[in-house]
């Protein structure tokens, strides 16, 4: 059986620590950065199947962090899940722009954020990408 690792960037240590708790419960190996950069070198070097980017994160924000990693050869095929607080007007099509493959609204409700994650990494990626 295949485990399959989640990098989650994610600032506020409340929401890192359940999110965390959840995805573990499921079977997945996690990883955590607290910031965009963080999560950035976590993801070149680990290799994660997918990166759970919270949008609002001090420094650099996580929709341009997103976009960094969709265009760069060496993190591209990872798969990208954008979390955010509250999506607002124009928000969702920023957020199919910046590259990422889905975006999840907090408060999350737990049963539909594990289906969409599992999806995700069900999801082939198309070969011309
Ligand atoms: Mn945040």
């Amino acid at each position: 059986m295949t485990v399959h690792t989640i990098l989650v960037v994610e600032d506020t240590p409340a929401n890192m620590k359940l999110t965390t708790m959840l995805l573990r419960r499921e079977g997945y190996r996690v990883l955590q950065a607290d910031n965009a950069m963080d999560g950035i070198s976590l993801a070149k070097s680990e290799q994660p199947d997918l990166v759970l980017m919270d949008i609002q994160l001090p420094g650099m924000d996580g929709l341009t962090a997103i976009r960094m990693l969709h265009r760069d050869p060496a993190t591209r095929h990872i798969k990208l899940i954008a979390l955010t607080a509250h999506a607002m007007k124009g928000d969702e099509q920023k957020m199919i722009n910046s590259g990422c493959d889905a975006y999840v609204a907090k408060p999350i409700s737990y049963k539909s954020f594990l289906e969409e994650i599992k999806r995700i990494l069900a999801k082939p990626r198309p070969a011309t990408e």
